[in-house]
């Protein structure tokens, strides 16, 4: 599979295309017009923060915990759970709507824990996770295209990395298949349908993964 800077070019790269896309199809549809430049905007941004910070090999490279600085520790018990290099990390659609509802989940333990250690220490603390919970739903709900934007976005940034997974190892072996003749005993069809796994895409069952090139 591509390896970071790869990955990180083709996440800005993709986001130059995918964002003025989004533009263009909005301003040319009378009733969506008005949104055009926010919600282009909102997948700009959203699609390189979920291809950037939010990225599908938080199952296992460290390199881009490291993206978190000290809030790093928030995606271990992600990077434990998580099957590395699985759908629910390379998946498409589910997986990084998963991460931003994980790294919500996590912010709110993390408020939980400060306000236990307070109360512990008889230090009383507003309860924060409440009102953080009813700002965002409220957010959420008071905004629907803003929030479905940025939904998009998160999809759109996580795909990019996982299509290319995909296409780098699968394309190798297909290179490898079209210029170097199948071993005895093993059809070409046979070599073809080994190949180019990409079941893993789509199927939290699948067995499957992206192999690494
Ligand atoms: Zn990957």
């Amino acid at each position: 599979m591509p390896n970071r800077s790869v990955h990180d070019f083709l996440t800005v790269a993709s986001s130059v295309i995918v964002s003025p896309i989004t533009y263009s199809v909005l301003y040319s549809t009378q009733e969506l017009r008005e949104w055009a430049p926010v919600v282009a905007a909102l997948v700009f941004v959203s699609h390189n923060v979920s291809g950037i910070l939010f990225s599908p090999d938080l199952d296992m490279d460290t390199h881009i915990h490291k993206r978190w600085g000290m809030f790093y520790v928030l995606w271990i018990p992600y990077q434990m759970v998580i099957p590395h290099r699985h759908f629910w990390s390379h998946g498409l659609v589910i997986p990084p709507l998963l991460r931003l509802g994980y790294f919500f989940w996590m912010i709110l333990l993390c408020l939980y824990v400060i306000e236990t250690i307070a109360a512990y220490f008889g230090v009383h603390v507003p309860a924060l996770q409440q009102t953080v919970t009813q700002g965002v739903l409220s957010l959420v709900i008071q905004n629907p295209v803003h929030t479905v934007s940025i939904a998009a976005g998160f999809v759109t940034g996580a795909a990019v990395h996982s299509i290319a997974d995909w296409l780098v190892s699968g394309g190798t072996k297909l290179l490898r298949m079209l210029f170097i003749p199948p071993t005895r005993g093993m059809q070409k069809k046979a070599m073809a349908q080994q190949t180019v796994p990409s079941r893993w895409l789509f199927d939290p069952f699948s067995s499957d993964s992206p192999h690494h090139v």
